[in-house]
């Protein structure tokens, strides 16, 4: 079952959301029309997902897309498992990937998709049959040139490569370009899995050189252990820095002299979790707290408000994750000093490489890492490089600024195409 627009008026992004927006389309002097158009998502889709359980019952799950805003390219935007996935947080996170491709310049508009589901507890077929409905189900509404899902939380190359086939069996032929963050066997990029650390590792490596920095022994913390935490952790640790203490859902693990990223990769990969890893243990807010240079938050969103703001003793809090700081917790971050690198620009890696991934599957000409990497580096380094010139010309936090570059160059395009009809 799909109910399209369904209620549009109600789908409202997280306050945080529309206040950064409110606050982009004041600087850019926007026209109240432009705002309302950009206030609004192009389509969301609500679906009822019925699956047949390995006991023989079947159990309902609900499923969500929405499409933001297309007018710079296909929507875009990945995929979530997690059960607190809802339709403002899905709107949430479909509104900040508008904003994060036009800031890359990327040819691509927003969205983001989600299904209310705890994955570890589906067996493996079960996973597969939820993901092949859900695709079934979005079926009109997905494709090349009209939006491509990529993974996110709780969905890896395994989920695309099923939302693939799927969508290819419907259309009778391959059509890799459907999602990407796919495995390489079916058109996916080198360099891909990686490229959400890789880029804030690099935007890491570009915050402390510009403060004539370098990388070297200094103290990092992250929160969350999966692909975007672990990988950043893993090239932090390799381009020198002491990575102090990481966490995942069951806690966190801290050694002064710096962990090693590896071996605790090895016994998450054997466990399945962190949970008994020998470390001094942390408690979530322990660890969010901890002295250190630099601090990313890469697991779920609002995790440093208004208590913890307080207590944070990082100088940089590198937005891994898709806003993990309230709007209330950074204006206090910032009024104390400490320097907030925006979702929309530190984690950009992976929609990045995910366009490079379906630059090389339409062109049938496939890429080596290095040059993946490469052009990954080049992208978020002129990004990284105009927010921060217009943060400084116009004395406005980086987040701001970035703002300002997506929200403009979106608004833009609108007015260059104009209103149909
Ligand atoms: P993932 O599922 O691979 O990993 C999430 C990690 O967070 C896991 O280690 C999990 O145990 C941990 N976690 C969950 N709840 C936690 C809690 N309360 N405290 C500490 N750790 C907790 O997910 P991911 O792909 O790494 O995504 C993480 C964040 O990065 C999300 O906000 C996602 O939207 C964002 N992001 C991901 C990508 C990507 O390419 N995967 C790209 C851009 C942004």
């Amino acid at each position: 079952m799909v109910m399209e627009n369904a209620q549009l008026g109600f789908i409202c992004p997280s306050a945080m959301a529309c206040s950064y927006l409110d606050q982009a389309a004041q600087a850019l002097k926007l026209s109240p029309d432009v705002v309302e158009i950009l206030s609004a998502p192009r389509k969301v889709l609500t679906v009822s997902l019925p699956v047949r359980m390995d006991s023989g019952r079947v159990r309902v799950f609900v499923g969500y897309r929405v499409q933001r805003c297309d007018v710079l390219g296909p929507f875009k935007g990945g995929v979530r498992y997690h059960p607190h996935v809802a339709l403002n947080e899905v709107a949430t996170l479909a509104m900040l990937m508008t904003w994060k491709c036009a800031l890359l310049g990327l040819p691509y508009g927003g969205a983001k998709g989600g299904i209310t589901v705890d994955p570890r507890s589906l067996s493996v077929g079960e996973l597969e049959r939820l993901t092949r409905r859900y695709t079934s189900e979005l079926i009109k509404n997905i494709g090349p040139q009209v939006d491509i899902p990529a993974p996110d939380m709780g969905t890896s190359a395994r989920e695309m490569a099923w939302i693939m086939d799927t969508y290819s069996s419907q259309q009778g032929h391959a059509v890799p370009g459907v999602v990407t963050g796919k495995p390489l066997s079916i058109g996916g990029s080198l360099g891909r899995e990686q490229a959400t650390g890789r880029g804030v590792m690099l935007v890491v490596q570009e915050a402390l050189q510009r403060a004539g920095r370098t990388l070297n022994g200094v103290p990092v913390v992250v929160q969350g252990f999966g692909n975007v935490g672990a990988t950043a952790a893993l090239l932090l640790e390799a381009a020198g820095a002491k990575v102090i203490a990481v966490s995942d859902s069951q806690g966190g693990y801290y050694r002064a002299e710096g962990l090693d990223i590896e071996a605790l990769l090895t016994y998450q990969r054997e466990h399945r979790t962190l949970k008994g890893y020998p470390a001094h243990q942390l408690t979530n807010r322990g660890l969010l707290t901890l002295p250190c240079t630099v601090l990313i938050p890469a697991a779920l969103e609002d995790q440093i408000d208004v208590e913890l703001a307080p207590l944070i003793q990082a100088e940089w809090v590198i937005e891994g994750a898709n806003g993990p700081v309230t709007a209330a917790a950074d204006a206090m971050l910032q009024a104390r000093g400490v320097t907030v690198i925006p979702d929309i620009l530190a984690n950009a890696g992976g929609v990045l490489v995910s366009y490079l991934e379906w630059v090389q599957g339409l062109s049938y000409l496939f890429w080596d890492e290095p040059k993946v990497n490469t052009e990954l580096e080049k992208f978020l380094r002129r990004a990284y490089d105009q927010v921060a010139t217009l943060a400084q010309a116009q004395g406005v936090s980086l987040r701001l600024a970035a703002y300002i570059l997506g929200v403009g160059r979106v608004a833009a395009a609108l007015q260059a195409r104009g209103l149909y009809p």
